[in-house]
């Protein structure tokens, strides 16, 4: 927005929004849906956390980053990377300006999205079925994980210490599972019921065999043929279901949704694209003068906890051993740090334009949102970031004329959110949350826009550069 009134109509005052396809040139449109089509062979390989930092590491080797170790030797342009628990990733590279007075551009995403995770003793049998029990992990509408094909991703860890990494379901010829749903002509009851109450939790059980072993034990035999199934493909017995990490997510890949393709309609777009914008953003720097840090966390869907969560000191650690390493202090490093807080927001939707106040929503295909501040009543667990830090990314994205938005969450009082930006804010970050409007956020199949997913990109380089 420039305050030069050379139209002498005083509209260069407003604050716009705009569609980054409204007159969009054909070679830009080309860059936003190539760009789009990378981003769907990534989110279509990372379904999980696990399977994400796998992917992330798997780029930055061949983008020539190198794993990195405590009390390793740095230099200015070294490219490194250090994986947490197989469940994360930190990513940083090394700039020319001294790190005490120039401090870090850091890019904060999460690769954790809401799912079924298996019980520890989940197999059962009842009434000629057998089924898987789940705990759900994150914030989800129950009804939508119903009657839908999904695939089985995960861990086994064996009692020995040997482990499977299993992936069942997402290829034609392999089995899915699905969760039994009521049929309407019998719904009536569930029907009159509130949403959120429709649906237990302990409903949701994966429907996983139906054959028995011969001479079975009645009531045991089909629970005993899954159990020989799972023993002559993974070696597993029915214990090791107790240090295993088995998720239940939406069988399929993402698609162009639109007949003009404007979309993707996919799973786990929260947060992963804002992850993997992040992590081009970095592969693409040119400029060498900042030090640039990219967070991949686990465990942001239920709170940032435990140690591959946002909240855990292993991201203070490296920024210490990092200063350490560069003979930098890191208290001061720190105070000059900035971060992107790189989450989605809600796109507003004019189908339940209510609960949003269309002011100060994102809308979609307008731009990567940024939110000053996220939480609820009265912005509660919010890191609210500053007007000077604000204004220094706005000044950043005005010189480089990137496509973006301001915006808050829905309506003040209806509901809200957080992000891990809190957490990087109080090792004296300053921080604001920046990311991609989501339609249907934490659905099975979340919509976003195309150009905004490339706006980010764009976005994240601007800021890795400027
Ligand atoms: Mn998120
Ligand atoms: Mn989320």
């Amino acid at each position: 927005m420039s305050t030069e009134n050379s139209k002498n109509d005083f509209t260069e005052l407003l604050c716009m929004r705009e569609s980054i396809y409204k007159d969009i040139t054909e070679e830009k449109l080309r860059e936003v849906f190539s760009y789009a089509d990378a981003y769907r062979s990534f989110l279509n390989a990372a379904k999980t956390e696990r399977e994400a930092t796998r992917c992330a590491r798997k780029m930055a080797e061949e983008a020539g980053y190198t794993e990195y170790h405590f009390g390793d030797a740095l230099a200015s342009g070294d490219k490194r990377y250090f994986v947490n628990k197989g469940k994360g990733i930190f990513l940083f590279r090394i700039g020319t300006a001294p790190l005490a007075e120039d401090g870090m551009r850091i890019l904060a995403a999460h690769i954790d999205s809401p799912r079924l995770d298996l019980k520890q003793n989940p197999l059962y049998e009842d009434s000629g079925m057998s089924f898987l029990k789940t705990h759900y992990y994150g914030g989800i509408k129950k009804y939508q994980w119903m009657a839908t094909p999904l695939a089985l991703h995960g861990v086994i860890v064996r009692a020995d210490g040997s482990r499977v990494d299993v992936c069942i379901g997402e290829e034609e010829n392999e089995p899915v599972f699905y969760i039994n749903d009521l049929l309407p002509h019998l719904g009536q009851e569930q029907a009159a019921q509130p949403l959120g109450k429709a649906i237990s939790g302990e409903s949701l059980n994966l429907l996983v065999g139906g054959i028995p072993v011969p001479a079975g034990e009645e009531g045991k035999g089909i629970k005993l043929n899954v159990l020989r199934i799972l023993h002559e493909k993974y070696g597993i017995g029915e214990e090791d279901f107790i240090s295993a990490e088995l998720s239940a997510v939406p069988v399929g890949k993402c698609r162009d949704a639109g007949l003009d393709r404007a979309f993707l309609v996919g799973y786990g777009h929260d947060d992963r694209c804002c992850a993997y914008p992040a992590l081009t953003a970095l592969f693409s720097a040119k400029e060498t003068k900042h030090t640039l840090f990219v967070i991949l966390a686990d465990k942001e869907e239920i709170g940032s906890n435990g140690n591959t969560g946002m909240q855990c000191r292993l991201f203070s650690d490296l920024m210490e051993e990092i200063a350490h390493a560069l003979g930098q202090n890191p208290s001061a490093m720190r105070h000059a740090s900035v971060c992107l807080s790189a989450d989605v927001n809600a796109a507003f939707d004019p189908n339940y334009a209510d609960v949003y106040e269309k002011r100060n929503s994102a809308m979609i295909s307008c731009g990567p949102a940024m939110s000053k501040f996220t939480g609820s009543r009265g912005k509660s667990g919010s890191n609210d970031a500053s007007a000077e830090y604000v204004g220094f990314v706005r000044r950043i994205f005005a010189e480089n004329h990137v496509n973006w938005q301001p915006a808050e969450l829905g309506k003040v009082d209806i509901g809200g959110g957080g992000t891990v930006a809190m957490y990087i804010a109080e090792q004296n970050i300053d921080t604001v949350d920046l990311g991609v409007p989501v339609i249907s956020m934490h659905a099975p199949y979340e919509l976003i826009s195309k150009a905004d997913l490339y706006a980010l990109h764009e976005a994240f380089s601007a800021f890795c550069r400027d």
